[in-house]
């Protein structure tokens, strides 16, 4: 395969549906990509993701490339052979976890009263600078230089079937000054990366065809949302996404921006909503506002923590709704509640967990006993749960 095409195939006032082309084959969106960090869905092998039916996953380039690293990658032929998953992936540029994972543990160890340490005087754990950004592994404290340019040539060998830009993620709360210097470096960097992609002829170091896709920040600044948008789609990425601290955890804003750089996104290229999909509510709002592709850790992540997806989508006055008895859509399995039940997570469900009479009452028990085996029956049913929705929201797009 020589290009990524994707063809949209019908939009409504729910979203578009449409369908892309990769290395590894085909996706159809809209689509929830569930994460595998470190080249695992935690919990899941991949014969479970391929049984949950998921069209692509999403693997961390920070992670990556402090652990296993790339030289262990490339011995291997690439991520895909060395997870043993044969459909599409993506990965992240690195940025997202440079900034939110140096801030969290800079505040983590402010908090502790301790400095980070680093052989010298005390250093933050990045530091940015107009030629990327100098960090420090949350593994050993070691000190790593990551420029666009070096972002992509990691994503080359690690081998994603898609690849983003290496952006600054701005802080929610960033004044519109610092802002508009981040974004400017952001866009100076998405050139960079452009540019350094068709310099290798858009492959990666295995030969196959890497679509890269730009990212518009932004912060909550309308006028800087509408820039950028401006900016990364004048570049001609294969894709379009849109970042920030804020995508997918305040929704209501969420939303606001993806209404205000609507009308600028080409109807021909997938957008994608970078760590969308904490909720069910939260998939369909993004769909309605016209984006296509969807990735969060929630899923999983609120498996282990008992919290289990309830609810089916439903139709109301011609628009696509989500409905649950449950609180925020999910139950908590280690109620007391839950101790004699026996009814699976969720009839109706075609997930592994759900139609193989795993009951809620023998979860509750797995759950308490803190037993293995309830972390990968508990992730199967909510890994399912969001690439079902997101299936079902494709369907009644298509049907109208
Ligand atoms: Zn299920």
């Amino acid at each position: 395969m020589n290009s990524f095409s994707f063809e949209l195939q019908k939009e409504t006032v729910n979203g578009r549906a449409g369908k892309f082309q990769t290395a590894h084959g085909e996706v159809q969106t809209p689509i929830f990509m569930p994460v595998g960090t470190q080249a695992t869905v935690k919990s899941l092998d991949t014969q479970d993701i391929e049984q949950l039916k998921a069209e692509i996953i999403l693997a961390n380039t920070y992670h990556l490339y402090l652990r296993p690293g790339t030289d262990v990658l490339e011995s291997q032929g690439g991520v895909h052979q060395f997870m043993g998953w044969s459909k599409p992936m993506l990965t992240d540029s690195g940025g997202f976890q440079v900034f939110s994972l140096g801030k969290q543990i800079e505040q983590k160890n402010l908090a502790e009263g301790k400095t980070v340490q680093h052989g010298g005087p005390a250093q933050p754990f990045s530091r940015i600078t107009d030629e990327g950004v100098e960090f420090t592994s949350h593994l050993d404290g070691s000190r790593h230089f990551f420029s666009p340019s070096q972002s992509i040539e990691i994503q080359r060998k690690i081998g994603a079937d898609i690849i983003m830009a290496f952006d600054e993620c701005t802080p929610d709360l960033a004044d519109a000054a610092y802002t508009r210097q981040a974004l400017d470096r952001t866009h100076r960097w998405a050139a960079e990366c452009y540019a350094y992609w068709e310099e290798h002829q858009r492959r990666s170091v295995y030969g196959q065809y890497q679509a890269l896709f730009g990212i518009i920040q932004g912060a909550q600044h309308q006028e800087l949302r509408v820039e950028s948008a401006k900016a990364i789609t004048a570049l001609g990425f294969d894709g379009v996404a849109v970042g920030g601290e804020t995508i997918g955890y305040n929704m209501p804003m969420t939303v606001e921006i993806m209404q205000w750089i609507q009308q600028m996104l080409p109807a021909d290229k997938p957008r994608y909503a970078m760590g969308l999909g904490r909720d069910p509510q939260n998939l369909l709002d993004a769909v309605q506002a016209g984006f296509d592709m969807f990735d969060c850790v929630a899923p999983t992540r609120l498996a282990r923590n008992g919290a289990l997806y309830s609810g089916e989508l439903d139709s109301h006055q011609g628009g696509l709704v989500f409905r649950s008895d449950s609180a925020k859509g999910r139950l908590q399995i280690g109620n007391q509640q839950y101790m004699k039940d026996a009814t699976v997570i969720q009839p109706g469900c075609d997930c592994f967990t759900c139609t193989h009479g795993y009951s809620r009452a023998y979860l509750n028990h797995l759950f308490r006993a803190d037993e293995l085996t309830y972390y990968r029956l508990a992730s199967i049913h909510n890994v399912r749960f969001m690439v079902r929705l997101s299936q079902q929201i494709r369907q009644a797009i298509l049907s109208g």
